[in-house]
């Protein structure tokens, strides 16, 4: 594996008085990989992806990212860090409807620093690139789910981040779409973009990652290659298994 750029050690987490969303859970991720996560829904999987972006905190255990300990920094510290190294593919990570769709994907950049004009040369490029530029100066509320969805990759492509964490990123779209945002997964993993993305979507799972890790009940169950997975998502464990301690 290359230089790790995730590091999860013995990460717990419980909500309230129910089980645990996590339990004891290690993950690294070396820079540059592609991750699937696949598991059963309630199995802990948004929980993973929100203590890696630092949304969350653990109960027990450390979260690394890119020499970051994310397990321990405030919210204003915690912002600061995913302005830096994290761009976020969440279904539910709203764009402001009270801006254009150039203002929304330009706004990360002009928080950290960048100028506007600057900023906004930048945000065209990937509207393009996603093809959506014709929307940008739309606001998202005027746009289909798809084209929405675009328009939150472009956002959070903007600050060209190191990590890009998606969550069942073409969940919302049809199949023309869905192909086009795991086209742009791809291209960016291969540019050299680190990507975990939690996914029902076996086609693009497949189409993105050669590793696969499944969690059940909060537990890493499974890390393995892709090439045994069935379309039910059943039979990963032929290749490279490695079941966390
Ligand atoms: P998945 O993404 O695999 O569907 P989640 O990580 O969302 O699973 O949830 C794991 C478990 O934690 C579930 O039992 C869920 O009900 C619980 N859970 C998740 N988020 C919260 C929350 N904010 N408050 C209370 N329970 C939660």
């Amino acid at each position: 594996m290359t230089e790790p750029l995730i590091e999860l050690r013995d990460v717990s987490r419980r909500y309230d008085d129910g089980p645990p969303a996590l339990n004891d859970v290690s993950l690294t991720v070396g820079a540059g990989e592609a991750v699937v996560i696949l598991g059963p829904s309630g199995s802990g999987k948004s929980t993973l992806l929100n203590l890696i972006a630092g949304l969350d905190r653990p109960d027990a255990g450390t979260v690394t990212v890119d020499g970051v300990r994310v397990d321990g920094l405030g919210e204003a510290a915690a912002a600061r860090y995913r302005r830096a190294k994290v761009g976020m593919v969440f279904q539910f990570f709203h764009l402001l409807d009270d801006m254009t769709v150039a203002d929304n994907v330009a706004l990360p950049a002009q928080l950290a620093g960048m100028a506007r004009g600057a900023a906004h040369r930048r945000a065209a490029e990937l509207l393009e690139t996603l093809g959506i530029d014709r929307h940008a100066r739309a606001h998202p509320g005027r746009l289909s789910g798809g084209e929405r969805q675009r328009v939150a990759v472009a956002r959070a492509l903007m600050n060209r981040p190191p990590l890009i964490l998606a969550d069942e990123p073409t969940g919302a779209l049809d199949t023309a779409a869905g192909d086009d945002v795991g086209r742009l997964l791809r291209e960016l993993n291969a540019e050299g973009q680190t990507l975990v993305m939690v996914t029902h979507d076996l086609a693009l799972a497949r189409s993105c990652t050669r590793r696969t890790v499944r969690i059940v009940d909060g537990r890493i169950a499974e890390d393995a290659g892709v090439q045994g997975i069935g379309m039910d998502g059943t039979g990963v464990a032929d290749t490279g298994v490695e079941v966390a301690p």
